[in-house]
């Protein structure tokens, strides 16, 4: 049985878009500080936030930023989905391995917000992780949801 509450809440939803360029094939760019900011921005005390990249060959991953474990996830990536892998797509295009990638990692995260801070673990910085680069400009959605 639903019982509606009795005090008036109001709900906001909040948007913005990051760009950034690669410099690698692959790539792990941390922009937790803008999504950080993003949130102190809006007004929303709690909610959920999402963090989307709208793209085939690109993936939003959290973890730690710590120079060994970046090479360890890029290397990892490389052992999984190998450039030269056997690929029926590469038949039209040189990218298979990326969009495999991007396909089993994920195009977005989503956070709690409680308080209006980010819920989130102090070992878990927030990256654009770049499969197919360089590329000039690389696209983050973020947009938060919730009560004001
Ligand atoms: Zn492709």
């Amino acid at each position: 049985m639903f019982h509606p509450r009795s005090e008036v809440v109001i709900t906001a939803v909040a948007s913005r878009i990051l760009t950034r360029s690669s410099s690698a094939r692959r790539q792990l760019i941390d922009i937790t500080e803008d999504v950080l900011e993003f949130v102190r921005d809006s007004h929303v005390t709690n909610g959920i936030c999402v963090v989307s990249a709208p793209h085939a060959t690109a993936a939003i991953l959290a973890n730690e930023n710590e120079g060994g474990l970046v090479k360890d996830i890029l290397s990892k990536i490389e052992d999984l989905f190998p450039k030269m892998g056997k690929y029926a797509h590469n038949l039209i295009d040189d990218n298979a391995d990326a969009h495999m990638a991007a396909a089993f990692l994920g195009h977005s995260r989503i956070f709690p917000v409680v308080s209006h801070r980010l819920a989130r673990g102090t070992w878990q910085n927030i990256f654009l992780l770049e499969l197919d680069g360089p590329r000039s400009r690389r696209q983050v959605d973020l947009q938060i949801v919730g009560e004001v």
